[in-house]
């Protein structure tokens, strides 16, 4: 998983530092949330820029501490007193995520689903290390899937949450790092910092511009080395890719990656690969998630309620289906794309 992630965001670093040296760019690194995190800051002072990625650093993590789905912390005790089925009040380090989970869990029709914890969990991607590539009990998955857990099975009052389902597990894997990245988007700015990107893992928010021109984007191929796309953003906008290479195991030569369809319990099969360009990260991470389980067929839907519009999603047949605002703001290398589906547009 590390070594994909590194090279998305080596590959990113390289479009950055591409070919103008006349602007100095201060960057940064370090691991949370599972993933590498690294911030470039543009427009300050160097120390100035070094203070603010410290604070960021400090702040990335106390929420990795506070929201890893299955080590002690916030999340996981918010969790067990959930399955007690009686009215609590989580840790406030959770609170806002939790109902903000719940609402874009709402919008995406349960497709992003942060409470099928327990599944995530059968399936074994609660773990550092890959699995070691044994499907989990059939029986097991049929049954969580028919006690159905969702967002809905929990009631918020004021800050007090009860759930109505012993099978909710909360886990925000889907949209933590979306979630993190914007609250350190929020504070960079409150330091005065107007040009910067947060990149985890090769999913980011970028802020303001690359010196003189905008921020130039690289998506990854799915299945090769070397970028797919690119795109150029100004202003704020996160770009956020769900794909099925980032963890997997194979089974008798099937693939199943972690991305889990919460109405069959199985990983979604018909989606490679989603790319969402939106203004907030969170949403951009949960909208990613959603649409690559609705797949070629549903994915329209999903993103209208959702108020996506730009969007990219690659099926298993190799097929790239797009939103016109996404055709005619990507630009796609040469010789890597085969059928191009254009869709209605999405507003
Ligand atoms: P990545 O973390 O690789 O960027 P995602 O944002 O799509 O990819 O998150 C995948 C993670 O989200 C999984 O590892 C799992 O913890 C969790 N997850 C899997 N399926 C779903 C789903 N349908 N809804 C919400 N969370 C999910
Ligand atoms: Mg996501």
């Amino acid at each position: 998983m590390h070594r994909s992630r590194f090279q998305a965001v080596l590959l990113l670093v390289v479009l950055l530092t591409g070919c103008d040296n006349t602007v100095t760019v201060y960057q940064d690194r370090f691991f949370a949330l599972g993933t590498l995190v690294e911030i470039s800051i543009y427009g300050v002072s160097p120390a100035e820029a070094a203070r603010a990625s410290d604070q960021i650093e400090q702040e990335f993590l106390t929420m990795h501490g506070d929201w890893h789905a299955w080590q002690p912390g916030a999340l996981s005790s918010t969790n067990e007193q959930l399955a007690i089925l009686k009215p609590f009040r989580p840790d406030p380090a959770v609170l806002p995520l939790l109902q903000e989970a719940t609402r874009l869990s709402q919008l995406s029709n349960g497709l992003f689903n942060p409470a099928i914890g327990k599944l995530i969990a059968l399936w074994g991607f609660h773990d550092n290390a890959l699995p070691v590539g044994t499907l989990p009990d059939a029986a097991a998955v049929t049954a969580l899937v028919k006690q159905a857990p969702g967002a809905d099975d929990v009631t918020f009052t004021g800050t007090q949450l009860v759930s109505h389902n012993p099978a909710v597990s909360f886990d925000l894997g889907a949209f933590a790092k979306g979630y993190a990245i914007d609250r350190a988007i929020e504070q960079l700015r409150e330091l005065g910092i107007r040009n910067a990107i947060i990149n985890a893992g090769g999913d980011l928010r970028a802020i303001g511009e690359h010196g003189d021109r905008p921020w130039r984007i690289g998506i990854r191929h799915p299945r090769q080395n070397g970028i797919l796309a690119s795109i150029e953003i100004s202003g704020n906008a996160s770009v956020f890719t769900s794909g099925d290479y980032e963890r997997f195991f194979e089974v008798d030569g099937k693939r199943y990656h972690h991305i889990i369809d919460p109405r069959s319990g199985y990983p979604a099969e018909k989606t490679v690969s989603v790319t969402v360009i939106h203004d907030n990260a969170a949403t951009a991470d949960a909208a990613a998630t959603a649409l690559f389980v609705a797949g070629p067929d549903e994915w329209v839907e999903i993103a209208r309620n959702m108020n996506i519009e730009l969007v990219m999603l690659i099926d298993t047949d190799g097929v790239f289906h797009m939103s016109p605002a996404m055709q005619s703001r990507i630009h796609l290398e040469p010789g890597k794309t085969a059928e191009i589906r254009v869709s209605e547009p999405l507003s």
